[in-house]
């Protein structure tokens, strides 16, 4: 390994995921500082404001450094690797490094618009059985564009946010009226988000082939899901409030460039896509692997390199009637679920909508998230020369639905 451009004087256990392969973009503060950028290395973050002395740094957001576009990104990960490489460099770079459990870690970006897409095959073959058993599993639209919404992107907020359980109309199909509380079917979706870093001009098409134009970096994301709310208001329009009480990402944002190592070929799709969505020649399928857990527990581990749509796809079929793309614009895969019970990204998937509860190493059981539990997903991709990228991890614990004082009895 020591002809290896992975060589650092820092010292890193060697399975490390956040080693000189990785070097993922996050903002963070330590007591009595302000937000600025940083990268993860190992156990520590550079000080990417005082290491580079570059303003882009300093304004609490990556959104600035991001619009630089690719040349810029490649230009400061050359600088970071011959940093972190060079022991000439180590008088210089050591002294701004901070230890990672003496950060907090903020929103990465300034969000500007939201998208979810709803790319596995699985995860919406899953749905349709449950909610339309008499209908083909997939609608008919499904392998010919890849399906998404808009979100509420003020509502996307950094891992830790607390979940506040949401309130909201409800209305069972067995039941005569709707009824107003809190959610009692609090869901979440193990997702993967996918940041742009560079727009586009109103009136014109981004091609699947502009993905690494415009895409930064990607993060992990968990679309919490009110499906009681979701299953009552959703026809015509599509998901509202039962989603955008609050969407959480991971804080540190893996960038493109080092998930070289993790390009697969999609699965076949069949029938062939329009002209548009076709990627036969530079493909991005991503071998990320996810892990689902519940108050620490293993539920589930969704493997994103068996998705439909890739995020390519998904760009180009954002922007194809000329919608423009902005600076920090973020949009996320779908909920990831493989074909294997042990692979479904949501709870309405493991508990087949409730009705098979999941049993804990506790003893208890769940359906959906009570109060007090704490979800966290996480993922890694394989790196260059047998190294692992992390993704770190997105979590949030459940609080009670906070009821107006005048409605308590
Ligand atoms: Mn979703």
């Amino acid at each position: 390994m020591s002809s290896s451009r992975f060589q650092t004087w820092l010292e890193l256990p060697a399975d490390t995921g956040l080693g000189l392969a990785n070097l993922p973009y996050g903002v963070f503060s330590t007591a009595g500082t302000a937000p600025r950028t940083g990268v993860a290395i190992g156990a520590q973050v550079l000080d990417l404001a005082a290491a580079t002395g570059d303003p882009v740094h300093t304004t609490g957001s990556l959104n600035a450094f991001m619009a630089r576009g690719p040349e810029g990104w490649s230009a400061l990960r050359a600088q970071l690797t011959d940093w972190l490489t060079d022991p000439a460099a180590r008088p210089v770079v050591e002294p701004h490094l901070v230890a990672r459990d003496e950060v907090t870690l903020h929103l990465p970006v300034e969000v500007a618009d939201y998208v979810d897409f709803y790319s596995s095959q699985h995860h919406a073959e899953n749905l349709g059985r449950m909610f339309r058993p008499n209908s083909a599993a997939l609608t008919p639209n499904w392998k010919h564009l890849p399906i998404g919404y808009h979100g509420r992107a003020g509502t996307v907020q950094v891992s830790g946010t607390p979940v506040v359980r949401p309130r909201g109309q409800r209305k069972a199909p067995t039941d005569d009226a709707p009824t107003f509380g809190p959610s009692q079917r609090l869901d979440i979706e193990a997702e993967v988000g996918f940041l742009v870093g560079v727009g586009s001009e109103l009136g014109t098409a981004v091609p699947v082939s502009g993905f690494p134009d415009h895409v930064f970096g990607v993060c992990l994301v968990n679309d919490w899901s009110a499906r009681d709310l979701q299953s009552w208001e959703y026809v015509p329009l599509g998901p509202f409030l039962g989603k955008s009480f609050l969407t959480s990402i991971s804080p540190w944002v893996v960038p493109l460039a080092a998930l070289e190592a993790a390009r697969v070929d999609p699965p076949v799709r069949e029938p062939e896509p329009l002209p548009y969505l076709r990627d036969d020649e530079d493909p991005w399928g991503l071998d990320l692997t996810l892990e689902v857990r519940l108050n620490g527990e293993l539920l589930s581990s969704p493997p994103f390199r068996q998705m439909y749509w890739t995020p390519a796809q998904q760009l180009a079929h954002l922007t194809v009637n000329g919608a423009s793309l902005r600076t920090g614009d973020l949009y996320a895969s779908g909920t990831v679920s493989g074909p294997a019970p042990d692979q479904r990204g949501s709870l309405i998937e493991l508990s087949w909508g409730g009705t098979e509860p999941i049993a804990l190493a506790d003893g208890s059981t769940r359906t959906f998230l009570e109060d007090g539990d704490v979800v966290t997903i996480t993922a890694t991709a394989p790196g260059p020369e047998g190294t692992r990228i992390s993704f770190g991890e997105v979590t949030g614990r459940i609080e009670p639905a906070r009821t107006r004082e005048s409605e308590r009895q």
